[in-house]
């Protein structure tokens, strides 16, 4: 069998780790997407991470130690939007995605916490190692989410036991909740988990092959992982509205290509897709959603910054890329996006001579606000590249060597410690 482990309200039951006074009580972690990123003073106690990033893109953290006040008040407004929220707090209608004004006003009784990522991490990264000794397996999905395989060792007709036990050990020794479905292939049991979820099952959940379709086949298209928006107004257009209605609609879903072969396969389990332990990185970049910027100046500006956290996300792991992208979204949906492929020494100035070289290019709708800003490193090379001429590659180690040197300052005193005099501008 192929397990799915889900921690329940993760982040929040984290808080409630820091103060267990929290047990028991509606509360909720708020983000404000880093709104400190593009200030012109530093900031202190910054730094990124990709500690445990596996499978998802890794954030800049901003200290936690903030209060309330100082993290979610702007001008006299509230700020922000909920992450997380425990599910006493979901039973008063707070939702992920809600403003903090809203989750506020639907339960006045709501603690509303900054966030803490260093130590979510940090959680996650001792329960994957932990998951680690106990299955041969783990592929970790997101921060809260982990594949296992237990083929070969765990006999299916012990599955239940196994599974009881893990998340009775999880408990014990992380102190966290977790739901866990078991299914023969990977988004199967992912189904399973939702079904595992506190007020809808028993933390267990599994899915033995003579279940799946009675379980699965009234269930509406959308409680499948993976279809969204698109997919679904793409399907119900066809009028499939249930997954058994879709795995009747192999030819349609031959005509979408990859994709609709893809769900095609998942939904009806023989995907085959294994749970991948060595999980390659094979992207890291920085997104931020931003009120709207006509100044181009200032989106510059705001593109340096972001190359200096990635680049120093980039010397952290040692990674030589390959390609770089680029993508703006404007107001009015328009959208605009490149990526260049070139062998280079990486440093932080070469990529942003790369970046800002991109926005001269792509930047189609001068005269329209900018609202998100996205870059990213990826085809990671091994050893460093090489650039054209002698002289520019020894001009480029140089470049590296400094970037090095700058990166390691701003390891000890912060990601704010060295920053470009434009910047402040
Ligand atoms: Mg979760």
């Amino acid at each position: 069998m192929i397990i799915h482990l889900d921690l329940d309200s993760f982040f929040a039951s984290c808080e409630r780790l820091l103060n267990p006074n929290l047990k028991g009580k509606p509360i909720a972690v708020g983000g404000r997407g880093d709104p400190f990123i593009f200030d012109k003073e530093s900031r202190r106690n910054i730094d990124v991470t990709l500690k445990n990033s596996g499978a998802f893109v890794p954030t800049l953290f901003y200290d936690s130690k903030s209060s309330f006040a100082d993290y979610f008040v702007e001008e006299s407004k509230i700020r922000g939007i909920v992450i997380t929220s425990s599910y006493e707090a979901r039973a008063c209608g707070v939702k992920t995605g809600m403003t903090i004004r809203e989750a506020l006003l639907c339960c006045p009784a709501l603690t509303v916490l900054p966030p803490n990522h260093l130590f979510y991490h940090d959680r996650s990264n001792a329960l994957k190692l932990y998951l680690q000794k106990r299955i041969p397996v783990v592929e970790q999905y997101s921060i809260d989410e982990f594949f296992g395989d237990l083929n070969g060792w765990v006999d299916e007709s012990e599955t239940k036991e196994f599974l009881t036990g893990l998340r009775e050990d999880i408990k014990k020794e992380f102190d966290l909740p977790v739901s866990i479905g078991a299914a023969p292939s990977k988004w199967i049991a992912k189904m399973a988990t939702s079904a595992a979820k506190p007020g809808r099952g028993s933390g267990v959940k599994i899915l033995f092959k003579k279940d799946i379709d009675s379980f699965i086949d009234h269930l509406p298209i959308e409680a499948f992982p993976g279809i969204g928006h698109g997919f679904s107004r793409r399907l119900r257009a066809y009028k499939i509205e249930t997954l058994g209605e879709l795995k009747e609609a192999k030819h349609l879903l031959y005509r979408w290509k990859k994709p609709g072969r893809q769900l095609y396969h998942r939904v009806n389990g023989d995907d085959n897709e294994p749970v991948a332990a060595g999980y390659d990185r094979r992207s890291i970049g920085i997104s931020r959603t931003i009120d709207p910027v006509y100044d181009r100046d200032e989106i510059r500006r705001r593109l340096i910054i972001l190359c200096r956290h990635l680049a120093q996300l980039v010397i952290k792991i040692d990674a030589a890329p390959g390609t770089i992208f680029l993508g703006i979204k404007y107001q009015f949906g328009q959208k605009s996006k490149r990526s260049v492929s070139e062998k280079f020494i990486f440093s932080e100035l070469a990529l942003r001579r790369r970046i800002l070289k991109l926005f001269e290019t792509i930047d189609i709708y001068p005269s329209l606000a900018v609202i998100r800003l996205s870059i990213s490193c990826s085809n990671f090379q091994n050893g460093a590249s090489v650039s054209g001429s002698l002289f520019e590659h020894e001009r480029a180690l140089k470049e590296r060597n400094l970037w090095r040197y700058t990166a390691k300052v701003r390891r000890k005193y912060g990601i704010d410690a060295i920053r470009s005099g434009i910047e402040m501008l």
